[in-house]
């Protein structure tokens, strides 16, 4: 592993050169006059006096060499509409709405917020945003009033871009009240909110001085040419608040410059694509995921972008395989949440699709389980890659780079520290550095590498305060996960720092004890909380998702496999980590994103209220929880 190693080396050791060199990989108006400022730790500024726009780097410079090669494909199987739009065309509307936008006041430095549901639109608004200068703030579709008035409060955007509802599972999910509730209630409303019409809502209004519609509006921009604004590389991209699985979301600010040469580097270190191929990843575009590489890291590179709007299990469990056959997909992405989906249905549907352009599957947003990875790999027949990030990092900290060197995949590891990353494992107690499969605190010393966020929103203290003072008396980035690094240099994440049970002084992650009990073999999915216990301090509880429910159709049978579950942890992890109670469920509470919500199941288990819920992707999950802590009725 001798060349992946040198080249992270280099990223650090010369770190200024190194990035230089990657910079190549995107346009300049003009250059920089200084790769790196740090003059002020931990703000950390790249490419410093170079000029660049992010829709230029997208879309513009493609138009000559291959303007007439697909951009972006939409496919819908929630309303079996595909689009397609070469980079000729993604110009054109990006320039419609450009001019749009542009004719509502907005320009350079001002916030739009973008609320919309997985259509093409939405990538248009994100574009011209950049094309203007201006900065976007998307908001995942759907989410409740409450969510959405405390992110129009925080960025205090002058437009907001949204439509009449999205589609999940063949359900409408109107966003009308929910706009209109949040403008209501929010202390600084945008002044104007143009529309995007689908047909969902029979009902749909109209605020008379306040609404547009966005395809009227459309029409009589048809032949906007809106001039690229070249901004300075350190200024603000774009806000996107973290999923809140922790808590009250951080509005992230991303830059420019520094953003488009880390995508544009990963493009062709880490996920190994070639202009011309085709990437399909299979987030959203509310999510950190879904602007990295659904929409500007495989453009900026001259990729084809595939943007898909369902579930990966209608009309059946074969629809991604058979996007990957048709589109022949080079490069895709996803997450270890769908990849539990898929493994609860016949790996059969993936066989019936000639996914031979398939490169490799890179899989990130939550730990991904030995059992699942393995599964997924074999399925497949194809590297599964899991790489670890944060909405913080916009694109990964640990990974694998193909590209540099075919490092061998360890089940259940996302792999080495990305180049640019000074990443350290640092014991909690002492800030010390581990040893070899010593669980610490994932940690980077600044500065941060380019497409970090720059700060805050808003906030340069709580930036400070939030993610650099952990370890008193060392200035040093906190991912508030655990990991370990084994003998080899491979690192697992072993679950966050406030996940964290506490059994008879004992302290254990819920991941380590998920693991453990995910060794089973007919565990689909768990949660694992700690719930105060008068004699040891915390008991582990588990919730668990079966993948053959006929094996606890009965009292009997669950209280068989219950056993069953905990002799498998006693042999894993130890008795220790046995949790006091196996409980089954067909769902668990998870955030819209997909990540487990631990402090609801957790809170719920001892009895208190669930907390704050906006982020919650179906809320009867918490309802089987309720039930499972209800004494038994015999
Ligand atoms: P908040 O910070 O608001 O609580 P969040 O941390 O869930 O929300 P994201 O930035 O979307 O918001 O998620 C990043 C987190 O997801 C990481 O810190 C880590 O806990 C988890 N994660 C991401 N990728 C992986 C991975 N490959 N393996 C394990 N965990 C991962
Ligand atoms: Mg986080």
């Amino acid at each position: 592993m001798g060349t992946y190693k040198e080249f992270h080396r280099r990223s650090i050791e010369q770190r200024e050169e190194f990035w230089a060199e990657q910079a190549k990989l995107v346009d300049w108006q003009r250059p920089c006059r200084q790769v790196l400022d740090y003059s002020r730790p931990p703000f950390a500024k790249w490419f410093v006096g170079g000029q660049t726009n992010l829709c230029h780097n997208a879309v513009d410079r493609h138009l000559a060499a291959r303007g007439g090669q697909k951009a972006l494909i939409y496919i819908s199987t929630e309303t079996g509409q595909e689009r397609t739009y070469t980079f000729r065309d993604l110009h054109k509307e990006v320039n419609r709405c450009a001019g749009m936008i542009r004719s509502l006041g907005v320009g350079k430095g001002d916030r739009v917020l973008i609320y919309m549901p997985m259509i093409p639109e939405a990538v248009f608004a994100m574009l011209a945003c950049a094309r203007l200068g201006a900065i976007h703030s998307v908001v995942f579709g759907g989410f409740a009033a409450r969510s959405l008035a405390a992110r129009i409060d925080d960025a205090r955007p002058k437009l907001m871009i949204t439509a009449d509802g999205g589609l999940r599972g063949g359900r409408a999910i109107l966003y009308q009240s929910m706009f209109n509730e949040a403008i209501r209630v929010s202390k600084s409303p945008p002044a104007k909110v143009v529309v995007f019409n689908r047909g969902l809502d029979k009902e749909l209004g109209s605020v008379a001085g306040r609404d547009c519609d966005y395809e009227e509006l459309r029409s009589r921009h048809m032949d906007d040419e809106v001039p690229v604004t070249w901004v300075e590389s350190n200024e603000p991209s774009y806000i996107l608040y973290t999923s809140g699985t922790t808590g009250q979301p951080k509005g992230v600010q991303r830059d420019t410059g520094g953003y488009a040469v880390a995508l544009a580097a990963s493009m062709k270190h880490i996920y190994c694509g070639s202009p011309g191929e085709t990437m399909f990843t299979t987030s959203d575009i509310g999510w950190v995921v879904g602007h990295s590489y659904i929409v500007y890291g495989p453009l900026i590179y001259g990729m084809t972008s595939v943007m898909y709007e369902g579930l990966p299990i209608r009309p059946d469990a074969g629809i991604w395989w058979k996007i990957v056959a048709d589109n022949k997909v080079t490069v895709m992405f996803s997450s270890p949440t769908a990849a539990r989906v898929l493994k609860k249905q016949d790996p059969a549907f993936i066989k019936q699709h000639d996914i031979s352009s398939l490169k490799h599957l890179f899989l990130a947003g939550e730990p991904l389980d030995e059992p699942t990875h393995r599964w997924f790999t074999e399925a497949l027949g194809k590297p599964v890659i899991d790489h670890y990030w944060q909405t913080e990092t916009g694109w990964p900290l640990l990974t694998s780079a193909p590209a540099v060197e075919r490092t061998p995949v360890k089940l259940g590891s996302p792999g080495f520290p990305a180049y640019g990353y000074d990443l350290r494992l640092l014991r909690e107690s002492d800030a010390g550095e581990a040893k070899p499969n010593e669980k610490a605190v994932v940690a980077v010393v600044p500065p941060l590498p380019p497409g970090c966020m720059s700060t805050v929103w808003g906030d340069d203290e709580r930036f400070v305060e939030t993610y650099f003072t952990s370890f008193p008396g060392k200035l040093v980035y906190s991912t508030f996960d655990w990991g370990i690094r084994d003998e080899d240099g491979y690192h697992f994440i072993l679950g966050r720092t406030d996940d964290v049970i506490n059994v008879a002084g004992h302290r254990l992650g819920t991941r380590e004890i998920e693991e453990a009990v995910q060794a089973h073999p007919n565990i689909a999915e768990v949660a694992v909380v700690g719930v105060a216990d008068p004699l040891k301090g915390q008991l582990p509880l588990a919730f668990a998702v079966v993948k053959d429910v006929a094996k606890v159709a009965t009292q009997e049978l669950r209280a068989s496999q219950e056993k069953e579950v905990m002799d498998t942890v006693d042999r894993q992890l130890g008795a220790v980590g046995r949790p006091s109670r196996v409980h089954f469920v067909t769902l668990l509470p998870k955030t819209r994103s997909g990540k487990l919500l631990r402090r609801s199941i957790q809170a719920l288990a001892e009895g208190r209220d669930p907390g704050d819920l906006t982020t919650i992707e179906d809320a009867s999950a918490l309802d089987q929880i309720r039930a499972a802590m209800q004494p038994a009725v015999r």
